[in-house]
This record gives C-alpha cells, sequence and structure tokens, in this order.
C-alpha cells in the first residue's frame, strides 16, 4: 500500500480564503477590522522569521497586524506591560506573545497576563482548562492541534472510536492535541520518552500523531497498516547536497511509513502551513468576539 498524502498547503490554503472571505464581509457590513498584535523579545533568528510571516499572512487577509518589539533584555514588567496596553487596546483582537522567550523572563506569567479574549494562541491556563474538560470548550484552540484535527478532518479521517495514540506530551502540541482527539471520541494513548515500548503503543493506532523533535523516528514497522500518520515534527537533517548543508524532515521515517499508512502527512508542507492558518481562524473569532460585545 502507498499512503495518500494530505497535502497541508492546499487545506491551508482553503482555511486562508475562508478567513479572507469572512474578513471582508466583516468590513463591508460592520466597517470592522480585525486586529493581530505580535511581540517579540529578542533577535531569535527563528521567531524573528515566524513572526514576519505571520504578519505578512495578516496582511494578504486583510487582517490588520500590529508588531511590537522589544530587546532580549527586556524586563518581565516591561514585557507584561506591553501586553497591558494590547490588551486595553480596542483594535487588537489577538495578542500572540512568541515563544520560546528568553530564559530570563517567565513565560507562564505573560501568558497568564494576556487577557482570554486574546489569547489566540490559546495558551492561557483557563482556556486550556476549558479543553481538558468534559462539556467545556476553550475560546481558541491552540493553533498546531487545531491544524492537527483540520488535517484529519478534511481528509475524511474518521476521528469517533479510533484507536489515536499521540507521541510527545508537550503543553503546545502534544498535550492539547490529545484532549482534542479525546473530544472528539478517539481513544487516546498518550506516549513520551519514558513509554515502555513505543513501537507497541504506535502499531495499535489508527491515528498516530508524532510531536517528538526527533529526527525520523517513527518508522514504518511500527505502523498498522492503513493507518493515518500526522507528522508535526521539524527537523535538520544534515545533507551536504542541500544549500544550507541540511533538509527539513519530520519525526516520521515517510520513505518507509507511507508504504504501509492509509495517509500521512508529508514534512515540509503537511502541519507546518496549518498553524499560520489556524492562527488567522482564531484572530477571526476574536474579532467576532469584540464585534459581538461592542454591538450588544
Ligand atoms: P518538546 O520537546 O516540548 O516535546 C517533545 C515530546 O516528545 C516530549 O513530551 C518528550 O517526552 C517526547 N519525547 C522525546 N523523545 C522521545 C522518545 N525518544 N520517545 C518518546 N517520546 C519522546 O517538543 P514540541 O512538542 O514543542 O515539538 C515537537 C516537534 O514538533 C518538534 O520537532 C517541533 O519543532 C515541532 N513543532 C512543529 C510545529 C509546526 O507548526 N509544525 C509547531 C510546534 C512544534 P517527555 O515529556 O517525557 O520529555
Amino acid at each position: 500500500m502507498t499512503a495518500s498524502i494530505i497535502d497541508g498547503k492546499v487545506i491551508a490554503e482553503r482555511v486562508r480564503e475562508q478567513v479572507r472571505q469572512a474578513v471582508a464581509r466583516m468590513q463591508e457590513d460592520y466597517g470592522y477590522t480585525p486586529g493581530l498584535a505580535t511581540v517579540l523579545v529578542g533577535e531569535n533568528p527563528a521567531s524573528t522569521t515566524y513572526v514576519r510571516s505571520k504578519r505578512k499572512t495578516c496582511e494578504e487577509l486583510g487582517i490588520r497586524s500590529v508588531g511590537s518589539e522589544l530587546p532580549a533584555d527586556a524586563t518581565q514588567q516591561q514585557v507584561e506591560h506591553l501586553v497591558a496596553a494590547l490588551n486595553a487596546d480596542p483594535a487588537v483582537n489577538g495578542i500572540l506573545v512568541q515563544l520560546p522567550l528568553p530564559k530570563h523572563l517567565d513565560e507562564e506569567a505573560v501568558l497568564n497576563s494576556i487577557s482570554l479574549e486574546k489569547d489566540v494562541d490559546g495558551f492561557h491556563p483557563v482556556n486550556i482548562g476549558r479543553l481538558a474538560m468534559k462539556g467545556r470548550d476553550p475560546l481558541f484552540i491552540p493553533c498546531t492541534p487545531y491544524g492537527c484535527i483540520v488535517l484529519l478532518e478534511e481528509s475524511g479521517i474518521p476521528i469517533r472510536g479510533a484507536e489515536a495514540v499521540i507521541v510527545g506530551r508537550s503543553n503546545i502540541v502534544g498535550l492539547p492535541v490529545a484532549m482534542l482527539l479525546q473530544k472528539r471520541d478517539a481513544t487516546v494513548t498518550i506516549c513520551h520518552s519514558r513509554t515502555r515500548d513505543l513501537a507497541e503503543h504506535v502499531r495499535r493506532a489508527d491515528i498516530v500523531i508524532a510531536a517528538i523533535g526527533q529526527t525520523e523516528m517513527i518508522t514504518g514497522d511500527m505502523i498498522k497498516p492503513g493507518a493515518a500518520v500526522i507528522d508535526v515534527g521539524i527537523n535538520q537533517k544534515p545533507d551536504p547536497t542541500a544549500k544550507r548543508g541540511y533538509r527539513l524532515v519530520g519525526d516520521v521515517d515517510f520513505e518507509s511509513v507511507k508504504e504501509v499508512a492509509g495517509a500521512i502527512t508529508p514534512v515540509p508542507g503537511g502541519v507546518g502551513p496549518m498553524t499560520i492558518a489556524m492562527l488567522m481562524k482564531n484572530t477571526l473569532r476574536a474579532a467576532e468576539i469584540a464585534l459581538a460585545k461592542r454591538d450588544r
């Protein structure tokens, strides 16, 4: 069997197009433009690139983008002051603090200081708490996990009743994706670095989500025939033939897994493009919430 490829670029463009149209309607009907504020502390090259592409996507979709930059030695108070100002700014619907923050800053306190209704990254503890609770829904779903679910749904992969195995339990990917799958009635197993016999768990899965940060760790012999495999990992693999001396690969060994799986996301071009698309969708939602309040 050769797996069908889940094309994240195509699905992300579909999401972006929906957002673009909804933003245009909001402008036309209410004269209201959604706004996203990005907060970048320091000059981490990866963070700078991420923020730039988030701001560019905002512009493409008609969302106002407000960029704030602080030096790498900014104090906790400076960062929280900035967040407070953005919380109070009615032109800002969503606030995205680019992680990781420099080590001397208390990341948790900064995330807690973001207004719940502007938490478009979905990392506020109240949002995560609602995600974990039965019968409750968060205002915003964290973007990468949300993207994984949309990839499955748009590819027609059944989630209800499916055995889902998530490898990785981080706050930003593994744990929220597990909670989302459970909310959609999958039977969920979460594996991590202390899991005994990882392969045995993964082999039972109808849906595998790999969010590990380990180059091509999930191999074809670990996959149940026909399973859907979502590869969140982004790793640099040395490659002397590549211009940069490396190429990007996932946590899944694409070549061996595609021979066994029913569906698989590539890296790049799978989960990656979804993350920004879902951020745009969350920003639109934040604007809808603000608009509903304004017109009440
Ligand atoms: P973390 O390092 O925070 O978490 C990794 C998880 O994998 C941990 O739970 C860890 O277990 C587990 N793990 C590590 N080694 C093993 C192992 N040998 N066997 C089983 N489990 C293991 O990473 P993130 O969740 O932040 O990111 C995961 C990957 O996803 C990275 O490659 C990252 O670059 C990528 N990523 C991609 C995004 C996108 O937009 N496509 C967005 C965010 C991340 P333990 O808890 O026991 O330490």
